[in-house]
């Protein structure tokens, strides 16, 4: 393997699309306020990123933090309208400082807050697509949120890491940058005797790695460690780095595009899934599921093939053709592929099982050879 530092500059001097994800924590100060100092000192910085050349898109998280602040609230709040209600008071309490920042360097800041059917929806997806891109020609730094007002779990990202990764594949972007109130991932638990160092470069968020993800949550956020790693799987599957680090460390984000061996750097995976591929396996959320054989899984996984109605055991779920739906191992196994299924599940319920000449037979007509079609299909797996 190379030294760490010429992989670091290997992957990093290719980065021309950058997407930052700012926390709750790195946001405010200690009794909830949106900390300005902070937030002006993370816009020059994000200024001289776009300066620099890059394309920079800023996730950020703090409405409800900001909200409870402003609001005076000390514990984050547990009912939905609450949580709803204090976002929408925070979200444009942290626009507006945002804006006033960029404005110093003469830039503006634009809000867009997503929810997940954003993302599911393929025309509002490439219409928000098309919109960042033109803002990134008006002197303008897009601001995504979740829309946390409206979003109820079904169609909730749940967390901003996660929002971030999928912001990621939205644009086809090179680095993710977690900003978060640690330095990157500990290799043990961090006390002052535990004597934990920051793990430089991740190549793998295998189970080891994840069992890494202490409990760092903050009162006022949202994710933790454990949700940063799952976003960085995702994008390191898709082809991309990701760098996490800590948000109030001086010039952080010139530092990770310089090549300073500062935070984690997880390393993409050699092959870059197509835009396409990034919405079928990691942004879609799948409306059901098929259980297949170890024949089945060994020929999706090893040698590429389509899923066919033969290798199938098991539906679970309604969903119509079209649909996304995850592929899983027979047994309860987990999720190892994903696709957009040519078939119902009621269909798949009448044909699995079958060899793919009696589909006809069984159904009264046949639409398709394949159940899920190789081109429709992601394998999850490295
Ligand atoms: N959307 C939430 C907020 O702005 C944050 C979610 C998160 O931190 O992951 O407060």
């Amino acid at each position: 393997m190379k030294p760490k530092d010429e992989i670091r500059s290997q992957i990093l001097s290719k980065v021309k699309k950058i997407v930052i994800k700012i926390g709750t924590g790195v946001l405010t100060t200690d009794n909830g306020y949106l900390d300005k100092e902070q937030i002006r000192g993370l816009a020059e910085q994000v200024v001289e990123l776009k300066k620099m050349g890059y394309c920079v898109v800023v996730v950020s998280s703090g409405a409800i933090g900001s909200g409870m602040g402003e609001l005076g609230i000390g514990k984050r709040p547990t009912t939905l309208p609450e949580l709803q209600a204090v976002a929408a008071i925070g979200q444009s309490k942290l626009i507006s400082m945002y804006d006033a920042c960029f404005k110093l360097h003469g830039y503006h800041a634009a809000q867009i807050l997503l929810t997940r059917e954003d993302f599911e929806d393929r025309q509002r997806y490439l219409n928000t697509c098309n919109t960042i891109h033109t803002l990134f020609q008006l002197n303008a730094i897009p601001v995504v949120n979740e829309n946390d007002t409206i979003s109820v779990d079904e169609i909730a990202f749940g967390d901003n890491d996660a929002l971030s990764a999928m912001v990621m594949n939205l644009l086809n972007a090179e680095l993710l940058i977690i900003l978060s109130s640690v330095d990157g991932l500990y290799d043990r638990y961090p006390t002052a005797k535990s004597k934990a160092v920051i793990i430089p470069v991740v190549e793998d968020v295998s189970d080891e790695i994840r069992q890494l993800a202490f409990n760092t949550k903050t009162q006022r956020g949202v994710g933790g460690m454990q949700t940063k790693l799952e976003a960085a799987s995702a994008v390191i599957k898709a082809g991309e780095a990701v760098v996490i680090a800590n948000g109030r460390v001086g010039k952080v984000l010139r530092r990770v595009v310089r090549c300073e061996n500062i935070g984690t750097l997880f390393l993409p995976k050699k092959k870059r899934l197509t835009s396409r591929k990034r919405w079928i396996g990691y942004t879609l959320k799948p409306k059901g599921k098929v259980y297949v054989d170890d024949g089945a899984m060994n020929a999706l996984v090893e040698k590429g093939k389509s899923l066919l109605a033969t290798g199938i055991v098991t539906v679970v779920g309604t969903f119509q053709k079209g649909d996304i739906i995850s592929i899983c191992k027979k047994g309860g196994g987990m999720i190892f592929a994903k696709g957009l299924t040519n078939y119902s599940s009621g269909e798949i319920d009448k044909i699995k099982g079958h060899s793919t000449s009696a589909i006809g037979k069984v159904l009264g007509y046949k639409l398709y050879d394949e159940v899920i079609h190789r081109d429709n299909m992601v394998i999850l797996l490295d």
